[in-house]
């Protein structure tokens, strides 16, 4: 959990519950929030609807509180040209099919932490998970994808932040098409 991790500052009820994260660890609630707090946000959340990152949907768990994260999901997202998918698949059915027609779809594993799912010019592209750590049965199971031909990269600069490591689950065409457009 996020707030674990804030700092012991003495802040009003208001902000500790209501606010979000702005650079700096700093929580604000909406009133409490400086304008230069404000316009960080009203800036990046106008970025997001001008390039439809967020396909609809509410910010995912992590930048909906965290403006910071939401800056790096919006560069993250527009350099790979993605856009929040809408499923309720956890595992990997949707990533090949494009669906899921499982009735209780579990996620894999515990790698599967703060999962997002991302569309590519419409289509399926990869899974991001942003667990705070991955232990050796995780590495297993992703070396195991990665031999099934999807394309899997784990680095340590995700958009969540807070520790967190990166584990980017390609399809391998849609990882292909943007290596070639980049
Ligand atoms: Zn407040
Ligand atoms: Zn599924």
């Amino acid at each position: 959990m996020i707030d674990q991790l804030a700092p012991a500052e003495d802040l009003p009820s208001c902000c500790k519950h209501h606010g979000l994260f702005y650079p700096g660890r700093i929580r604000r609630c909406r009133r409490h929030a400086t304008p230069e707090q404000q316009n960080l946000a009203a800036d990046i959340d106008a970025h997001a609807d001008e390039l439809g990152v967020l396909n609809g949907e509410d910010w995912p768990y992590g930048p909906n509180i965290d403006v910071e994260s939401r800056g790096r999901l919006l560069d993250w997202a527009e350099h790979h040209q993605l856009r929040l998918a809408r499923t309720q698949c956890q595992g990997l059915h949707w990533l090949a099919r494009g669906r899921c027609g499982v009735r209780v779809c579990n996620r894999l594993g515990h790698w599967m932490d703060h999962v997002t799912r991302w569309n590519r010019f419409g289509e399926p592209a990869l899974i991001l998970a942003q667990p705070y750590r991955l232990h050796g049965d995780d590495m297993v199971e992703l070396g195991q994808l990665a031999a099934d031909g999807l394309h899997v990269w784990v680095h340590t600069h995700g958009w969540y932040g807070w520790g967190t490591v990166a584990v980017e689950v390609w399809d391998r065409q849609a990882w292909e098409q943007h290596i070639r457009a980049s």
